[in-house]
């Protein structure tokens, strides 16, 4: 089939096309770099002596749903003072780079939604390109201090329950380290690798012994602060435990799980009803929100009246589930506390739950878990 001359924008900055054709599953576009000068990387002079030109084939994002090849022409300049002869920058690529920065972002992008495979596939490069472009895309500059406030929680890889246990910035929102395991040993050998232990002040942290006490270990002069999210999460599951085995509409279900302050008034009035004929479910749910309403407290001291509160009333419910959550927050009590000294959570670090949703998809792709783990600690080293 006879190519198509076509008139294309790259849009890539810098860059000026100087023709372009489209073949049946490719299109082809020259281009070279529009500035006149260069500045010689020995003397810092400015020269517009082309020396040489030579052409280089890169390749980019996709245009109308086809591949696209640049010939770029790329200049070798000669400073007229020192006399060096130096090829020139070529922004839009890096240096000796055979793809776009356009195309790897790109690329890196989706393989967090496709797998590597289909992603390399889509684009017609090789699948070392897209994790390359991945690890790129996620590394951590090292421009970052050491982290102060750090994140610690449990998460599953591999569907038997291979658990991990990750390590986060939290003011960075950005991974730190990650290591197999939940136990106290290897959460102390993740920590004792943190590049300043003794300036981390807090620790914010899933319900875990082993961690509490790893971190006790390691980081003694840390706060050690339960994360809100999981505090919240012991009220809804108890209040789901009371549940269990009733019947009921789901949506009276579904009114339950929402906060109150949610509700519209015809919900409200809903869901008393459904309340009214079920004193124990009744207070399952005021305890649960009363939990909630913990958070809303404005001063450590507040907080501690309302927690001591509730913790009373759970012990007093005569509801086995509450009993239980409420024994676990006794013994956390302090952490969940410290709150109020560090105002952090967990759910601060954005894009984490994709981030590990990606962790995961992408285990499935490795023999073993070492190679996975070399892939995290790629991924997440601390420079
Ligand atoms: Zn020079």
């Amino acid at each position: 089939m006879q190519p198509d001359s076509i008139t294309i924008a790259l849009r890539l900055p810098g860059l000026v096309v100087l023709g372009s054709k489209e073949w049946e599953n490719r299109i082809e576009v020259v281009a070279r770099y529009s500035n006149e000068e260069a500045v010689c990387p020995r003397c810092g002079r400015t020269t517009w002596q082309v020396h040489q030109w030579h052409g280089q084939r890169k390749r980019d994002a996709r245009i109308w749903g086809k591949p696209v090849w640049l010939l770029l022409w790329k200049r070798r300049f000669r400073c007229r003072i020192c006399r060096k002869v130096f090829t020139e920058l070529d922004p839009a690529c890096g240096r000796w780079r055979r793809t776009t920065r356009r195309l790897r972002q790109k690329v890196a992008h989706q393989a967090n939604e496709a797998s590597v495979r289909a992603v390399a596939h889509w684009h017609g490069v090789s699948e070392s390109l897209v994790q390359r472009s991945w690890l790129e895309a996620w590394r951590r500059p090292v421009r970052w201090g050491p982290p102060i406030f750090v994140g610690m929680d449990g998460f599953c890889v591999r569907r038997p329950g291979q658990m991990w246990t990750g390590l986060w910035d939290l003011r960075e929102r950005v991974p730190v380290a990650a290591v197999a395991g939940q136990r106290q040993r290897d959460a102390e050998g993740m920590l004792e690798g943190l590049p300043r232990p003794e300036k981390v002040q807090a620790v914010v942290m899933d319900l875990a012994e082993a961690y509490r006490q790893a971190v006790q270990m390691v980081l003694p002069q840390a706060a050690i602060v339960a994360d809100k999210f999981h505090v919240i999460a012991l009220g809804h599951q108890a209040l789901r435990e009371v549940r269990a085995g009733r019947r009921q509409r789901g949506s009276t279900a579904a009114l339950m799980d929402r906060g109150a302050e949610r509700l519209s008034h015809q919900e409200r009035q809903r869901l008393a009803q459904a309340l009214a004929t079920d004193p124990r479910l009744a207070t399952a749910w005021a305890l649960k929100e009363q939990l909630r309403g913990v958070y809303r407290s404005q001063t450590y001291q507040e907080a501690a009246e309302r927690l001591g509160s509730w913790l009373q009333a759970a012990k007093a419910s005569g509801l086995p589930s509450f009993a239980r959550a409420a024994g676990s927050l006794q013994r956390w009590r302090e952490e969940v506390l410290n709150y109020w000294h560090f105002p952090l959570t967990n759910a601060l670090v954005e894009g984490k739950h994709n981030r590990l949703k990606v962790l995961k998809r992408r285990a499935y792709g490795y023999r073993n878990d070492s190679t996975f783990l070399l892939r995290i600690l790629n991924l997440v080293h601390t420079d």
